[in-house]
């Protein structure tokens, strides 16, 4: 069976140019599924000769009040239901943020495996771009570029080894 790996994180962070790139390959076939999924996209990937299906949690949008945690209980907590492992995304230029900080509290007590991937880091030092992200708890942060490909390779590699 295929591990599926879902995307998670606040708005803006890079999730879907990360599940744009990861379900690119030549394998991939585009597998959204209107009426269940409305709110997710699915997609097939391959890396190597092991192949995963991706979810990108897109579409949620911090509402007033509740904000984040709200749209977490509603969307991204049914994707992380149905994944294996999950991959949460905070922004190495924006820098560590509340939203981040609860999404991660929440993470924390589901039973996944998280990898905690610090985005945009392209032409950042690798130790400068992590360093503030080890509060969050979730283990090693791995920088990565999602828009030029740096690091996510290593990144599915380590998750898909756990499968
Ligand atoms: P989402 O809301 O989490 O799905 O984020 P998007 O994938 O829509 O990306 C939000 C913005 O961040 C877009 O302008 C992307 O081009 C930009 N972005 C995504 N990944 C990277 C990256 O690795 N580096 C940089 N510099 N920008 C990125
Ligand atoms: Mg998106």
């Amino acid at each position: 069976m295929k591990p599926t790996i879902a995307l998670v994180g606040r708005p803006n962070v890079g999730k879907s140019t990360l599940f744009n790139r990861l379900t690119k390959s030549r394998d991939a076939l585009v597998a959204d599924m209107p009426g269940l999924t409305r709110d997710r996209h699915y997609g097939h990937g391959k890396i190597g000769n092991k192949p995963y299906l991706c979810v990108d949690t897109g579409g949620f949008e911090p509402v007033a009040d509740d904000g984040i945690m709200h749209e977490m209980a509603r969307q991204t907590l049914q994707a992380i239901d149905e994944a294996d492992a999950v991959i949460f995304l905070v922004d190495a230029r924006v820098g560590m943020t509340p939203q981040d900080k609860l999404i991660a509290n929440r993470l924390r007590q589901l039973d996944r495996p998280v990898r905690l991937a610090v985005n945009k880091a392209e032409g950042m030092a690798p130790n400068v771009v992590t360093a503030e992200f080890y509060e969050l708890a979730l283990g090693e942060p791995w920088p990565i570029s999602s828009a030029h490909g740096e690091g996510v390779r290593g990144l599915i590699d380590s998750i898909l080894a756990g499968f």
